[in-house]
C-alpha cells in the first residue's frame, strides 16, 4: 500500500430512506484538490482547515448538481489519518452518497479497503493498535458497558500500562546487557532487584489478563435458547423479558427466512435469544414435539432456559427434551407458578441437575429479575468485575500478554538456575516483543492485515 495515495469511502451506514446525513470521506495528498474539483462553495467562503463550507457537489464534466452538502477540510497533520482529510456531509440515503463517492473515484481517488483510514492513523502514529481495535469495538458494541470498555481503551487505558511495563522490561534488559558488555567496569547485577522487578511486572500483566473474560462476554455476549414443551410459556417468557425495563431488544434477521434472533442486554452482557420465530411458532409439527428444536438450540447456545409448566409438573416429554440438552448449562424455569400453590411439588426427577432453578409467572411478568440474576450467576458475574480495571482485553491482546507472562517466568527460571546472563536476555526480549505487539510497536504485516480487515469500509 502506498501512503499518500488518496482513498475514499462512505463513512456512514447506507440504509435507504433512513439517516438524514451521509458522509463521504477522503484521505491523502489529493483529498483537497478532489474536493475543490467537485464542490462549489458560493460566495466568499474560505477553504481553510477545520472549517465547514456550505455548497453544492457538481459533476465537473456535466455540471449537473449531485447534492447540496457541507464540506469539512482537515489538513495534515491535524486529522484522524494525519493526512489531508476532506469530508462531504451529504444527504443520507443510498443515492447521493454513492454518487459523490463515484465522483471522488473519477477524480482519482481509490476506494478504501476495510479499516484503511484507521490503518493509516496507526501507521502515521496517530493511534496505537489497542486504540485502533477499540474503535472497532465501539462501533460494534452491543451494550453500554461494552461501549464503555471500548472508550476506556480508546483513551489509552490499556496502551498506557502496557507501554509502561514494556519500558520497565527494556530498562532491566539494558542493565543486564551492560553487564554482558562491560562486566568489569560495573558493580555486579543485583539479582534480587531483577527478580522482584520481574515479579511485579508479571503480576501487573496478570491483573490486565483477568479482564479478558469480561472482554469476551461483553464483545461476544451469550447465546441463549428457550426450550420446552408447547404451551409451557416460552414465548410468554420471551415477551415478558423483552418488555422488562432493563431490556434493550432488537430483532436480528436470521440466516434463514423465518429465523429471528432477539438481542437483549443483561448486566451489560448482550444476550442473543436464538430463533425467536421458532419460539413463537407453535403450530409447526416439529415444534409440537419440541425435542428437535431443543436439540438444534442446544447446538449453538451457551445457555439454555428449560421452561417447565408448573401446573402439569414434569412429564415424560420434559425428560425427552432434557435428555437432548443435559450436557449443557441449563436453567430450569418453572413457569405458571401463579396457577399453583406454594407447596407444589413438580416431580422433577432427582437425578437431573440444573445450573439454577427459578420460578416465573411469565404472563404477568413475574420472575424476570430472578431469571436475569440466575443468568448472571451462571456466567459468573464476578468475571465482569474481576479486576478494578475498566478495560477489557480481546483475544489477540490476551494471547500476547500470555506470551509475555510465560517469557517472564522463563527469565525467573534462568535466574534461579543461575544460567549465564545471555539466557536471561533471550526471554526478556520475547517479553518485550510480546508487549510491543499489543500496542503495535512491534508488529508484522500479517497481524495488521488480520486486524484491519475486520473493520468496515470507511473506518
Ligand atoms: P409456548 O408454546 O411455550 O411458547 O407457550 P405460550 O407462551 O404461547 O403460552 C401458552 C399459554 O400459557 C398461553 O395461553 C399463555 O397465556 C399461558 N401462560 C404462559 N405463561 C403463563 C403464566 O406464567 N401463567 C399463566 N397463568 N399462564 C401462562
Amino acid at each position: 500500500m502506498s501512503m499518500g495515495e488518496t482513498i475514499a469511502a462512505i463513512a456512514t451506514a447506507i440504509v435507504p430512506q433512513q439517516g438524514s446525513v451521509g458522509i463521504v470521506r477522503l484521505s491523502g495528498n489529493d483529498a483537497e484538490s478532489i474536493g475543490r474539483a467537485i464542490f462549489h462553495a458560493p460566495g466568499s467562503q474560505i477553504w481553510d482547515s477545520h472549517r465547514i463550507l456550505y455548497g453544492y457537489i457538481r459533476d465537473p464534466r456535466t455540471q449537473a448538481t449531485i447534492d447540496q452538502s457541507l464540506l469539512l477540510i482537515m489538513r495534515a497533520p491535524r486529522s484522524f489519518t494525519r493526512e489531508d482529510v476532506v469530508e462531504f456531509h451529504c444527504h443520507g440515503g443510498a443515492i447521493a452518497v454513492q454518487q459523490v463517492l463515484h465522483l471522488c473515484l473519477e477524480q482519482g481517488a481509490r476506494l478504501a479497503q476495510p479499516g484503511e483510514f484507521s490503518l493509516r492513523a496507526f501507521l502515521n502514529g496517530r493511534i496505537d493498535l489497542t486504540q485502533a481495535e477499540s474503535i472497532n469495538d465501539l462501533v460494534g458494541a452491543k451494550s453500554p458497558q461494552a461501549a464503555q470498555t471500548a472508550i476506556a481503551s480508546l483513551q489509552g487505558k490499556l496502551a498506557h500500562p502496557i507501554r509502561q511495563l514494556r519500558g520497565e522490561c527494556v530498562d532491566i534488559l539494558a542493565e543486564i546487557e551492560a553487564r554482558i558488555d562491560f562486566e568489569d567496569d560495573l558493580p555486579p547485577l543485583d539479582r534480587n532487584w531483577v527478580k522482584s522487578e520481574l515479579t511485579r511486572i508479571t503480576s501487573a500483566a496478570q491483573s490486565i489478563l483477568t479482564t479478558a473474560d469480561r472482554g469476551e462476554l461483553l464483545r461476544a455476549g451469550l447465546k441463549v435458547a428457550i426450550v420446552g414443551r408447547p404451551n409451557v410459556g416460552k414465548s410468554s417468557l420471551l415477551n415478558a423479558w423483552s418488555r422488562s425495563d432493563r431490556a434493550i431488544v432488537t430483532d436480528l434477521p436470521g440466516t434463514t427466512r423465518d429465523v429471528i434472533d432477539s438481542l437483549l442486554v443483561v448486566g451489560g452482557i448482550p444476550i442473543q435469544v436464538l430463533d425467536t420465530a421458532g419460539i413463537r411458532e407453535t403450530e409447526d409439527v416439529v415444534e409440537k414435539i419440541g425435542v428437535d428444536r431443543s436439540r438444534k438450540a442446544a447446538e449453538s447456545a451457551d445457555l439454555i432456559l428449560l421452561v417447565l409448566d408448573a401446573q402439569t409438573g414434569w412429564l415424560e416429554a420434559d425428560t425427552a427434551i432434557f435428555e437432548t440438552i443435559s450436557d449443557r448449562m441449563v436453567i430450569l424455569v418453572i413457569n405458571k407458578i401463579d396457577l399453583v400453590n406454594q407447596a407444589s411439588v413438580y416431580g422433577i426427577p432427582e437425578q437431573f441437575h440444573f445450573a439454577q432453578t427459578i420460578e416465573t409467572a411469565a404472563s404477568i411478568g413475574q420472575g424476570i429479575e430472578d431469571l436475569e440474576a440466575a443468568i448472571l450467576k451462571c456466567v459468573h458475574q464476578d468475571r465482569l468485575t474481576a479486576s478494578n480495571l475498566d478495560i477489557a482485553i480481546n483475544q489477540r491482546q490476551k494471547a500476547c500478554l500470555l506470551n509475555a507472562v510465560q517469557s517472564l517466568e522463563k527469565v525467573q527460571v534462568a535466574i534461579s538456575d543461575r544460567l549465564p546472563l545471555d539466557f536471561w536476555t533471550i526471554d526478556l526480549r520475547s517479553t518485550i516483543r510480546a508487549l510491543g505487539e499489543i500496542t503495535g510497536e512491534e508488529i508484522t504485516e500479517s497481524i495488521l492485515d488480520n486486524i484491519f480487515s475486520r473493520f468496515c469500509i470507511g473506518k
